[in-house]
């Protein structure tokens, strides 16, 4: 071979060896880049996570997710349960709110403020005196407005200078004649879907007579809620002993008739529902209740959802018509 056939040998030699070189580093070079833009997108992931609990990560495709490292256990356990995590979007933890009920007891005296309390639009429970004389017609608009609407039973006090009006129930009345007195009630307020006790701190002490009252609340498929007017009362563990669903008066608004009282037991209602989940507070038709529920009470119940007395316990709305024998 002569010496221009050696060069030209040479030649394409030193070219040849030049491209493998070159080659092999760009080959490096790209490898290099690939495995940091990976690196970086799971940065971004991680930081996703750390950063942000309102809102699942991102969908990252599975061709993107970086290579597993091969003598790290420990950042082979998170890679794992990373790539877990990137299947399964993070959904956001539903938020239970507290529920309370307010029942607006001895409905059916006071016209202009009944009026009032039922144009509110908050879910009031209405509870209805049967010989009051508005009580036929407020029970009608309270019916019409979806409100949940309850036979409010005059029950015997202790003390004999408190009349629980007419028509009330004694511990003396007969089985025949409560049975005959309740169905009486139940014609002037026939929404009532459940009941629950004016006054009755001596009635709902005896065993036997709520046993009898709520025998026949049972059998109309009525609830009960026990007003607690004492502390002694059997109402409601009786109920709950017959199965009949029920609940008990955890705080009375308006012992005091100022807007300020009111508001401060409104508070303590809430308190109570965030405590325990539910509350059921009862206030009456009066000026300064209707001033509480407009001025404290929207802001208040943001907190809280007002719940109707029957959503309250978990009973199916019957109304007792449906269920007289
Ligand atoms: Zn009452």
């Amino acid at each position: 071979m002569n010496k221009s056939g050696r060069d030209l040998k040479q030649l394409i030699f030193y070219f040849l060896a030049l491209f493998t070189i070159l080659s092999t580093a760009g080959c490096l070079l790209q490898q290099y880049f690939t495995y940091s833009d990976l690196s970086l997108s799971e940065n971004k992931y991680l930081y996703n996570q750390v950063s942000t609990t309102e809102e699942p990560p991102p969908t990252i495709n599975e061709s993107q997710s970086p290579p597993e490292p091969k003598n790290s256990n420990t950042t082979s356990g998170h890679s794992s349960k990373l790539s877990n995590n990137l299947t399964e979007p993070l959904q956001p933890t539903p938020k239970i709110r507290p529920r309370i009920a307010i029942i607006i007891d001895d409905m059916g005296f006071q016209k202009q403020i009944g009026h009032k309390l039922l144009d509110l639009p908050l879910n009031l429970t209405f509870s209805f005196l049967p010989y009051a004389p508005y009580t036929q017609k407020l029970e009608i608009i309270a019916y019409e407005k979806g409100r949940d609407i309850l036979l409010h039973l005059p029950m015997e006090p202790h003390d004999k200078n408190w009349n629980p009006g007419p028509s009330a129930l004694y511990l003396t009345t007969s089985r025949i004649k409560l049975t005959k007195t309740i169905d009486d009630y139940l014609e002037l307020v026939p929404h009532a879907i459940g009941a629950n006790n004016h006054m009755g701190s001596r009635f709902t002490e005896n065993r036997r007579a709520m046993r009898n009252v709520l025998h026949i609340l049972q059998q109309r498929g009525m609830f009960f809620i026990d007003s607690f007017t004492t502390a002694k009362t059997v109402g409601m563990s009786e109920a709950i002993t017959m199965g009949i669903p029920t609940a008990r008066r955890n705080v009375f608004l308006d012992n005091v008739h100022t807007r300020k009282n009111i508001c401060h037991q409104l508070e303590e209602l809430i308190a109570l529902a965030k405590k325990d989940g539910t509350a059921i507070g009862i206030g009456h038709p009066n000026p300064a209740t209707l001033s509480a529920l407009t001025q404290c009470g929207k802001q208040l119940l943001n907190e809280v959802e007002l719940v109707s007395a029957h959503e309250l316990i978990g009973k199916p709305i019957v109304t007792a018509r449906h269920m007289a024998p």
